[in-house]
């Protein structure tokens, strides 16, 4: 049902507040992981904190509403929110880091909050556009495990925020639920800032001895195979969890350990731009983007095509080989099993159906739909450039 003139006028008014609220935030950066437990509230803590030591002003925004942990981690439990005129406080951690999380707000956490989708984003609407968060050179948000409610909340309500912090640990266990946050990602055009390799192996403090727990490449693998920066490896530290537990960050007080070594190499390079970081990116990687074919242009009819073109690019950018292939018979599901097995990340196309680019995105593998009937060369050059203009999904067979 379309929305009513009086509604529209609400949404944009309330569009508005967020834009004034927010304004003077120069960078924003969520730290999402695909699962619990690996670390990823303490990654996001200790990056704020890093920055802050970096003279940076930093905000740090808890949006797991069902499991808040950052008050614990900075020790801010029990603090309480103040509002001023129509505006709330966040609470100043050590006379620096702006902080606001839901935790500050639930009475007893022992009590489970069941809170539908609408609430949910309702109250991240509020954080966003009530909370003073004034100058910021950066804003870090803990995002809650998985690809659910929050993130896409905080995504759309932030209009443009500069990319995400994947973290994740090295087992292949993990792999299955980094490809989904990084599809994820890719669907809301969020750019992937990294990933991070947290709880690679265990270094001993007597004998400075590396011992892997988690065996596996996981998050460096991850990294490669899908393009995106890897920004480095964090081993176990036995003071990790006694840091959290008091309510100290570990990357301020134990600030000359290797595995603070470790977060301050992996932080760095999110002080340079957004733009540097992906044109490094794009720089390094090699992709390969199928896209179908009728006439030697694109198709528009996806899954009944009769070639594709499956193009390679180098490190430069330019296209260094192009194939044109038969597909197999239409079944379903059987190109996104054909076109991953040679290891397409890009799939460019006019129309696709849901179920099909729900197929790909599983496969780790992102689909752009709406591109026009041009020659392949022209669609990866502007592809490649970010010029592709994507329209409707014309035809979705
Ligand atoms: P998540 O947010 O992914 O659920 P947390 O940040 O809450 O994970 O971390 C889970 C537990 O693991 C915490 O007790 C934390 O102190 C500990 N931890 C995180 N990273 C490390 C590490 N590199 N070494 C040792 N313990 C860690």
């Amino acid at each position: 049902m379309p929305f009513s003139q009086e509604q529209q006028k609400q949404m944009q008014a309330q569009q508005e507040q967020i834009k004034q609220n927010i304004k003077h935030i120069k960078h924003q950066i969520l730290v999402l992981s695909g699962k619990g437990g690996v670390g990823k509230s303490s990654i996001a803590v200790n990056l704020a904190v890093w920055l802050s030591m970096q003279s940076k002003k930093v905000g740090l925004l808890d949006v797991d509403i069902h499991g808040p942990s950052i008050p614990k981690l900075l020790n801010l439990e029990g603090s309480k929110l103040q509002g001023r005129e129509d505006k709330i406080e966040p609470i100043i951690y050590n006379n620096t880091l702006k902080v606001m999380s839901i935790g500050f707000l639930i009475q007893d956490e022992n009590v489970a909050l069941i809170w539908r989708g609408p609430m949910k984003h309702n109250v991240i609407k509020q954080f966003v556009s009530e909370v003073s968060w004034g100058d910021l050179d950066y804003l870090i948000v803990d995002c809650p495990p998985g690809t659910g409610d929050e993130p896409l909340s905080i995504v759309q309500l932030l209009e443009k925020p500069d990319g995400a912090v994947i973290v994740t640990t090295p087992q292949q266990l993990a792999v299955t639920d980094v490809k989904k946050c990084i599809t994820f990602c890719k669907q809301l055009n969020l750019p992937i800032l990294g990933i991070i390799e947290n709880m690679d192996g265990f270094i001993c403090p007597h004998c400075n001895q590396k011992t892997d727990i988690f065996s596996g490449d996981g998050g460096k693998q991850m990294a490669k195979d899908f393009n995106v920066p890897f920004l480095g490896s964090i081993p176990i530290d036995s003071n990790m969890v006694p840091a959290a537990d008091l309510g100290k960050p570990f990357i301020y007080y134990n600030n000359q350990s290797p595995t603070a070594q470790a977060l301050n190499n992996a932080f760095e390079p999110l002080l340079r731009s957004n733009k540097q970081i992906e044109t490094n990116n794009k720089e390094n990687s090699k992709m390969r983007i199928a896209i179908p074919l009728f006439d030697g242009k694109l198709s528009q009819h996806f899954g009944h095509c009769e070639k594709f073109a499956v193009i390679d690019t180098d490190s430069s950018n330019s296209i260094s080989n192009r194939e044109d292939l038969t597909p197999p018979p239409h079944e379903p599901g059987v190109l996104p099993k054909w076109l991953g097995g040679m290891g397409v990340n890009v799939i460019i196309a006019g129309g696709m159906g849901q179920r099909a680019q729900q197929l790909f995105a599983q496969n780790g593998i992102e689909v752009v739909v709406g591109a026009p009937a041009e020659s392949p060369e022209n669609l990866v050059a502007a592809y490649l450039g970010k010029t592709l203009q994507s329209g409707e999904n014309l035809c979705d067979h």
